[in-house]
């Protein structure tokens, strides 16, 4: 039986990190101070606490400073958007990043709205969606911009492709899809609403899974020799209380049908990181251009 090649995301991740920190190397010593990146969490979620954890250790390895503020749960939506105000305004600060979910009392839109559109590099404010729409330059989501990165190290064909991405939110979804249209794609989306799943997922070329849902997507829902990327993170509690990470591909069933896989984790998460590292060195060369 021939199983799916794997897109590796942590090598590849590992190679742009690595040009990505001769590059900051280079910024320091011409430009005299490094790009930063503000990380803002409110609460102590333990999976955002892990997350924000990550990012910055990927800051620190590829020499990034790190501004990164914690708030305490009851913190006041005036006190935030006074912090990303200040961020705004700061020279030493290139990237704000606002680690959501929030609590409930906050208006995470809102605050989205607040942060400079050209500091924005998880690519969330309508200025940089709505760039995003028309195919002009500008600080891209982190997810999709590193699934569209890992499809071209593997040199797969999108133009004329039939894409389908299962999963419509803001953060991951629809920039998806419309990164999948510049490329000349030709894009379905499909969501918890749509019907016939299994014959939209199975008419795919590329099939995106960014559903949330653990192993929401099995064999029989994928087109033989298709490409399939997993971007799902769900962790799940087994019957003995072990806790693991699963994608929202079924891996083992799949990866007898795909032609090329992601893995869950060492495929989609490792690139998402690289990919906001790359955006807070873009919006500093943009602003020392
Ligand atoms: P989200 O905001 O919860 O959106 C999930 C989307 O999937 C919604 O559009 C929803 O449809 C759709 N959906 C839910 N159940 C479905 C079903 N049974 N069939 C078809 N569509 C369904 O989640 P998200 O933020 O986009 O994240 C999606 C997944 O990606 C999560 O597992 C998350 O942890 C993971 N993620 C990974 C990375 C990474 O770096 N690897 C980064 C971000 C997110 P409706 O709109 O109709 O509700």
């Amino acid at each position: 039986m021939d199983y799916a090649q794997l897109l590796d995301g942590k090598a590849l991740a590992q190679r742009i990190q690595s040009q990505l920190k001769d590059r900051v190397d280079q910024l320091r010593s011409t430009q005299g101070r490094p790009p930063g990146l503000a990380v803002l969490m409110v609460g102590d979620n333990p999976a955002s606490a892990a997350y924000v954890r990550n990012k910055e250790r990927a800051c620190a390895k590829v020499g990034i400073a790190s501004f990164g503020r914690h708030f305490p749960t009851n913190i006041s939506q005036t006190e935030v958007e006074q912090t990303i105000r200040t961020l705004n305004q700061d020279p030493l600060v290139d990237g704000i990043l606002l680690q959501l979910p929030v609590p409930p009392h906050l208006d995470a839109v809102s605050l989205l709205h607040q942060i400079h559109p050209d500091k924005d590099v998880d690519g969330l404010h309508p200025l940089n969606l709505g760039r995003l729409v028309r195919g002009e330059p500008g600080l891209r989501s982190c997810t999709p911009a590193g699934v569209m990165s890992l499809l071209r190290e593997y040199s797969i064909e999108l133009k004329g492709k039939q894409a389908v991405v299962v999963g419509r939110s803001i953060l991951v979804g629809k920039p998806m899809a419309l990164m999948l249209l510049e490329a000349d794609a030709t894009v379905t989306m499909a969501h918890s609403r749509s019907q016939n799943l299994t014959e939209v997922t199975r008419s795919a070329d590329i099939l995106i899974a960014a559903a949330g849902r653990p192993e929401l997507i099995a064999a029989d829902m994928v087109k033989p020799k298709a490409v399939v990327i997993d971007v799902g993170m769900n962790r799940i509690t087994d019957y003995e209380g072990n806790s693991r990470l699963v994608g929202d591909v079924k891996f083992d069933s799949v990866r007898e049908v795909a032609k090329f896989l992601t893995p869950v984790p060492g495929g989609v998460g490792p690139m998402t990181v690289t990919m906001l590292l790359q955006n807070t060195v873009l919006s500093y060369t943009r602003v020392h251009a």
